[in-house]
C-alpha cells in the first residue's frame, strides 16, 4: 500500500486529500468535504485529466495570437502533444468567441475553441 497526499481542485476550499493505492490502483481517500473531491482523487491517480489553454496564431486579426481553449478536459499525458498540434494551426480573422478552431483534437473527442473574438483588420 503507499498513500499520496494532493489538494483537490474543484472548488476554493482545496481539501487536502490522501490517497491510498494499492499496486497503482486506487482504493480509498479521506480529507474530502464532499463527494466531488472523492471523484476528483480517483480520476486524478488513475486517469488523470486538464483543460487546455493556449494560442494559435490568427492571420488578418488585431493581435496575431488568438487565446483557445479545449471545450472539456483532455488526457493529460496528451497535453503537450496537443500543445504541439496547436502550433501549426492558424486561423483567419474574424472569429468569434466559442468559434471551433479545431474539431476533435488528436481523435480525443474534444474540440478547441476560441476563448475571444478577434475582428479582422
Ligand atoms: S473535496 Fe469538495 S469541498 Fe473539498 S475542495 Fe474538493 S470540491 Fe471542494
Amino acid at each position: 500500500m503507499e498513500t499520496k497526499v494532493m489538494n483537490c481542485i474543484m472548488c476554493p476550499m482545496g481539501c487536502e486529500l490522501t490517497v491510498t493505492l494499492d499496486n497503482g490502483k486506487f482504493v480509498s481517500v479521506t480529507g474530502n468535504s464532499c463527494p466531488r473531491g472523492a471523484k476528483y482523487a480517483e480520476t486524478e491517480v488513475t486517469d488523470p485529466k486538464r483543460m487546455l489553454t493556449t494560442t494559435v496564431r490568427i492571420k488578418g486579426g488585431l493581435l496575431p495570437l488568438l487565446p483557445v481553449v479545449s471545450a472539456d478536459v483532455l488526457p493529460k499525458g496528451k497535453i503537450a502533444d496537443c500543445v504541439a498540434f496547436l502550433r501549426n494551426v492558424t486561423v483567419e480573422a474574424p472569429v468569434q468567441a466559442g468559434d471551433v478552431v479545431v474539431s476533435n483534437i488528436l481523435g480525443l473527442g474534444v474540440d478547441i475553441i476560441a476563448g475571444r473574438g478577434m475582428e479582422k483588420i
